[in-house]
């Protein structure tokens, strides 16, 4: 599996990407799309995501994650998870970076995906600059580029926890689901087929 290290726009490596071999699932456009931190997963110590104690130290947020996703997978969406993790800052060799590749790693393997499926990519801003999620959308045209595809808007989705609610600490996932105008939802709409939170409408 690769990962890669990016610089762009910079001296510092600011992007860390997973990027699974080619497939006929991702070069349909076609996305399922997932925040990763409290929205495909959470820490099991109870840690904030940004101090988990190893690369074991993850659980699914909600025990329909790996069944929901591979739904996504036979349906003919590629899933992709677009990740904020400014802790990793340049260091992507660093130990920060490892425990992150290993969570990620962990839950590709568990979603077993075929290789026509197109596997699990995984696209992060590790610094706190452009590429960060939010209404300007970066990492869309980062993931566009690393796979030469263009996202099929109509058929593609993304669900995140930052949702700009009352009790969220920003908007950021709505918004960067604006920036390439796809549908948006919370993991409580996804996973839990909740009714949408009004707050987190324009
Ligand atoms: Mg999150």
């Amino acid at each position: 599996m690769a990962w890669r290290s990016l610089r762009l726009g910079g001296e510092r490596a600011n992007v860390l990407a997973r990027v699974p071999g080619p497939s006929s699932a991702r070069r349909r456009g076609a996305v399922a799309a997932f925040d990763l931190d409290d929205t495909l997963v959470e820490t099991w110590s109870g840690a904030p995501p940004w101090r988990r104690r190893s690369g074991a130290d993850w659980t699914w947020r909600y025990a329909s994650v790996p069944q929901r996703l591979r739904e996504e997978a036979r349906a003919g969406r590629a899933l992709v998870v677009f990740s904020n993790q400014s802790h990793v800052r340049s260091a992507h060799h660093g130990k920060a970076a490892a425990k992150l590749k290993k969570v990620v790693d962990a839950v590709a393997r568990e979603l077993d995906l075929t290789p026509e499926q197109g596997g699990l990519a995984f696209v992060a801003a590790t610094q706190k600059d452009a590429y960060r999620k939010s209404i300007q959308g970066e990492l869309w045209a980062v993931y566009e580029e690393l796979f030469g595809i263009s996202v099929d808007i109509r058929n593609s989705f993304y669900v995140g926890d930052a949702a700009g609610r009352e009790s969220d600490f920003g908007s950021g996932d709505a918004d960067f689901a604006r920036a390439r105008g796809v549908r948006f939802m919370t993991p409580e709409e996804y996973f839990m087929d909740a009714a949408p939170d009004g707050s987190s409408s324009p």
